[in-house]
């Protein structure tokens, strides 16, 4: 198989793969220099292979050329793939695999330094590697699956409690604006007139009590609202000074 792909991809002037190849009308091909030098000689524009005349000039034949050159580029792979199955030292085909030394050797390797180690074909110890690499990537691989299954939970957690503090931080935010809308309203009054404000201050009761609603139920509520709870009641003292709760 190998040979006929390598003789179909030959010109068939110099037996070598195409270099450069055209296409003539007859539907052959061959290296440019091959054609130009054949009709230089026979004085005809023929084929070599079928005589038939080509009265247009040739075309170059590109996906040939392709062909050609991954051909090329195979056969060396091909051939360096080969050189490196070769030992080294006795040019011979290493087979085998020493387990002593964790190396590949020849079989005259075998019969000489390593003649009193444990060796196995190297088929079969390719084969091991092969399968312990594999349980390996699947522990990693499973191992990866739980961190990132804890992780987007410990995310998800954390999307939670950030909403929550965020709904608590807006909440204070809105009591402590309606407080102190309270007090100035409070104040207002009693620059207005004192009886009016003596009138309203029993209300005085429940808006110093003024709590955020809700807001108690949540988290750290006192480092926010024990505070707040003095500062009106300061306020309210400066208000209504003779006031008793
Ligand atoms: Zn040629
Ligand atoms: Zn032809
Ligand atoms: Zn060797
Ligand atoms: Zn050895």
């Amino acid at each position: 198989m190998a040979a006929s792909l390598e003789e179909e991809l030959s010109c068939p002037v110099c037996t070598e793969l195409f270099t450069d190849p055209v296409l003539l009308s007859c539907g052959h091909s061959f290296c440019r220099q091959c054609i130009n030098d054949h009709w230089t000689s026979s004085r005809s524009r023929n084929c070599p292979v079928c005589r038939q005349l080509s009265p247009q000039p040739p075309v170059s034949n590109l996906s040939l050329r392709n062909t050609c050159e991954s051909y090329l580029r195979e056969n060396n792979t091909r051939k360096e793939r080969d050189r490196e199955h070769v030992c080294q030292i006795h040019g011979e085909k290493i087979e085998l695999f020493c387990q002593t030394d964790d190396k590949a050797i020849c079989s005259e390797c075998k019969d000489n330094e390593h003649e009193w180690h444990e060796t196995q074909p190297l088929q079969q110890a390719v084969r091991q590697r092969k399968s312990q690499t594999h349980m390996t990537e699947r522990r990693i691989r499973m191992e990866f699956e739980k961190k990132k299954e804890e992780e987007s939970r410990i995310s998800a957690l954390n999307e939670e409690e950030n909403e929550k503090e965020a709904n608590l931080e807006r909440r204070i935010q809105e009591g402590k604006q309606s407080l102190s809308d309270r007090v100035r309203e409070l104040e207002n009054l009693s620059e207005d007139n004192d009886i009016t404000f003596l009138k309203v201050g029993s209300h005085t009761h429940t808006l110093a009590k003024y709590t955020l609603p809700d807001a108690e139920a949540l988290i750290d509520v006192p480092k926010y609202l024990g505070n707040l709870k003095y500062q009106v009641w300061e306020k309210m003292k400066d208000v209504c000074p003779y006031c008793e709760y």
